[in-house]
């Protein structure tokens, strides 16, 4: 079989050990791997690159896709993708693995249902996926913040100052929460675990009182404006506050020993899917068990709220 695979919206470290085992496997299995290039757009724009064991080498240890990738909007109309799934059937190719976030598998089912072999596979550091415990790039990125809020708690803790750490994570409070844990953040914001505000500048005020000489508040993206709440804690509970976005650093990296055992775990299970002849579904991990699903299951859905919600109120 000619199979296809590409990356697609944000990237996220351990995307290139997934197309590694994809055309490694593949190549067990005596399939031909082409690649992509820059996500849906290089489908439209018939840009693919024949892929073998030698060209995957050296890539574990990349962070990012070496494929490239995009955000490509002319692909939600149905004219421009039957052209990308002409593209792929000129090649002879029949399958594709697409790596991304909910868009690129949103892009992925209408590609299933216009009849090509689909799977989905979850690349994105915000852990925002239905139906698998973890995405592809979540722990390296979790490594990354802990990293962040490890010197930022230095600093603060010689200044006696409360720190802000806005992490990404979208409608998703995953990044928070696992980070959060790991560098011992006094307050976790999520969408999941929103807090109210009054709440929380008394209790620092309390700790101010206490002599505490940090605190740490780890916050999800898009809540509210840390800057703001940085000056409103200053004034309010007379514990002195700065805040910092992390921003695209978070996405970068290489990939940490999880996301390159996920990456490849799912990338060479999407293989063995298609050898058998089950498409149209997406791959996740539960339990440390390779699953998969129908798009329609995983698409726009939200996850359930983390057990260690439990442990936060524990350690916090
Ligand atoms: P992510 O996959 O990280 O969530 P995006 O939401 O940007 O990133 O989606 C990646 C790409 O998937 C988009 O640029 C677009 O090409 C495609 N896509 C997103 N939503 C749809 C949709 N509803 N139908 C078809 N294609 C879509």
């Amino acid at each position: 079989m000619k199979i296809a695979v590409l990356t697609s919206g944000g990237d996220a470290p351990g995307m290139n050990a997934a197309i590694r085992a994809v055309v490694r496997a593949g190549e067990v299995y005596g399939h031909e791997i082409f690649g992509v290039k820059d996500g849906y757009q290089g489908m439209i724009d018939d840009i693919m690159i024949p892929l073998n064991h030698q060209s995957v080498s050296g890539m574990l240890s990349l962070g990012g896709t070496f494929l490239g990738t995009s955000r490509a909007p002319e692909f939600l109309k149905e004219e421009v993708r039957q052209k990308a799934v002409d593209n792929l059937k000129n090649r002879g190719i029949e399958a594709l693995i697409a790596i991304g976030g909910d868009g690129t598998y949103r892009g992925a089912m209408d590609l299933a249902k216009m009849g090509l072999k689909t799977i989905g596979l979850p690349g994105t550091i915000d852990n925002d996926i239905a139906g698998t415990d973890f995405t592809i790039g979540f722990h390296t990125a979790v490594e990354t913040i802990v990293d962040a809020i490890d010197k930022l708690r230095d600093t603060s803790t010689s200044h006696q100052r409360c720190s802000i750490v806005e992490v990404m994570g979208r409608h998703c409070g995953d990044l928070a929460l696992f980070a959060g844990i790991c560098g011992g953040a006094e307050f976790i914001i999520t969408p999941e675990n929103p807090m109210n505000k009054e709440e929380i500048i008394s209790k620092l005020k309390q700790h101010k009182k206490e002599g505490r000489r940090h605190a740490i508040i780890v916050i999800t993206e898009k809540i509210l404006n840390v800057y703001e709440f940085a000056d409103e804690i200053t004034q309010k509970s007379g514990f002195a506050s700065r805040a910092t976005v992390l921003g695209y650093i978070q996405r970068g990296g290489s990939p940490c020993p999880e996301d390159r055992i996920l990456g490849s775990r799912m990338g060479a299970y999407a293989v063995e899917l298609l050898n058998d002849g089950v498409y149209g579904v997406c791959v996740g991990v539960r339990d440390e068990r390779m699953v998969h699903l129908p798009f329609s299951n995983v698409v726009g859905q939200s996850r359930p709220k983390n057990e260690l919600y439990k442990l936060v109120k524990k350690v916090s």
